[in-house]
């Protein structure tokens, strides 16, 4: 197969993070005869540094005409880099926000795999982490709270501020049906989470996704109210397979289901639309405290590469082989820095790639 691949290497350890990935995508392309075509743009302080702005129309054509986006991550230091002196419209992150509008991926995806090496890292019991978890977070990503009409106005002397949370029946069938087909992909069971005891967008939301389970007869739904689920999460992460929800609730939700798996090097993520385009990326940021030094931990960008393969490419054997190799790597002991323990081999980020592509 050949494929047309965008690579925004970003800044901090983007540029080292995304290298790994290519090695790995270049020797999955060799031993399963594929050619991939990487056409590189900047994006974020990058792309501020060269061409002023954090994103040029010419790299959002670029993306546009290609099968998928593989990025490292964008941003600086907060408080010293003089990228957040600039306008909020022409700070790094704003790349990142327009990318995501232009390409319309409205479905992110975040999975949390305890990996059975690794259960040292997780702040969670022992009994409870028994036998691992692995679990997908669907999290619909342009539309709900967040994109609502808000205001602040004064009312009788007094400060009142509202925002607005919509939902049209077509956002939400797009996102279920997403979630579904995951589904399909992995052990075929949705968790449906909502807060429909209390929000008519949460009613709505359990409407459509029991209209769009009736053409997935051999995936198990059940719903949840979000505030179970946050508890849930932690008290048995192992019953989940595919959590889908709306963005507020999956933006939290996200974050505490990575929590859990203890390792922020280790998470990777995706964003997609109705076709088999995606964005692909790590779960962290830039990493700025770190970038330069050959140690960050390649793994995340790595296996969001893996899900580029699957997702996008539908090769499903070559995202196995990846994550295959990643574990017999991990199982042999080596390990980055932000995942050492005692006993481990220590080993630096090019090394972690490379020893993921001998595996592979
Ligand atoms: P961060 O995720 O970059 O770093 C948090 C901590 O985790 C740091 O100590 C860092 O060294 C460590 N870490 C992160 N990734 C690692 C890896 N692969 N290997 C080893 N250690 C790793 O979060 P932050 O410090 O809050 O943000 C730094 C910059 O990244 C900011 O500019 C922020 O806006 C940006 N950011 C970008 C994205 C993105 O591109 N999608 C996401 C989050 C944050």
């Amino acid at each position: 197969m050949e494929k047309k691949i965008t690579v925004i290497k970003g800044d901090g350890i983007g540029p080292e993070i995304v290298d790994e990935a290519i090695k790995v995508l270049n020797v999955i392309a060799e031993k399963y005869k594929h050619t991939f075509h990487y056409s590189e743009v900047l994006m974020g302080g990058a792309s501020i540094d060269v061409h002023g702005v954090p994103l040029t129309n010419e790299a959002i054509d670029i993306a546009k005409n290609s099968d998928a986006v593989l990025l490292g991550s964008i941003g600086g230091d907060t408080t010293t880099s003089p990228w957040y002196q600039l306008d909020p419209t022409l700070r790094p992150e704003a790349g990142l926000l327009r990318i995501r509008k232009e390409l319309n991926l409205f479905a992110n995806l975040r999975p949390a795999y305890l990996y059975d090496e690794l259960k040292g890292a997780c702040p969670l019991k022992e009994e409870i982490t028994e036998g691992g978890f692995d679990m997908m977070i669907m999290r619909e990503l342009t539309g709900g709270l967040y994109f609502g009409k808000r205001e602040t106005k004064t009312v009788n002397g007094e400060l009142i501020a509202h925002d607005n949370l919509e939902y049209s029946e077509g956002e939400i069938r797009r996102i279920a049906k997403r979630g579904f087909d995951i589904a399909m992909k992995r052990r075929k069971k949705v968790t449906s989470v909502d807060k429909a005891n209390v929000l008519d967008s949460s009613r709505l939301w359990r409407k459509v996704v029991n209209d769009v389970a009736k053409d997935y007869p051999e995936v198990t739904l059940e719903h949840m109210l979000v505030d179970n689920c946050a508890m849930q999460l932690v008290r048995d992460p192992k019953q989940f397979d595919v959590i889908l929800t709306e963005n507020m609730f999956g933006d939290i939700l996200s974050d505490e289901a990575s929590m859990v798996t203890g390792s922020i090097g280790m998470l990777s993520s995706a964003s997609l639309r109705d076709d088999s385009f995606g964005m692909y990326e790590p779960s962290h940021g830039s990493a700025p405290d770190i970038a330069g030094k050959d140690i960050a931990n390649p793994i995340a960008t790595i296996l969001s590469a893996a899900m580029m393969l699957r997702y996008s490419f539908d090769m499903d054997e070559e995202a196995s082989a990846v994550e295959k190799a990643i574990e017999q790597v991990l199982e042999e002991g080596y390990r980055t820095i932000d995942i050492m323990s005692d006993g481990k081999k220590q080993v630096t980020c090019s090394k972690m790639g490379d020893l993921i592509v001998e595996k592979i």
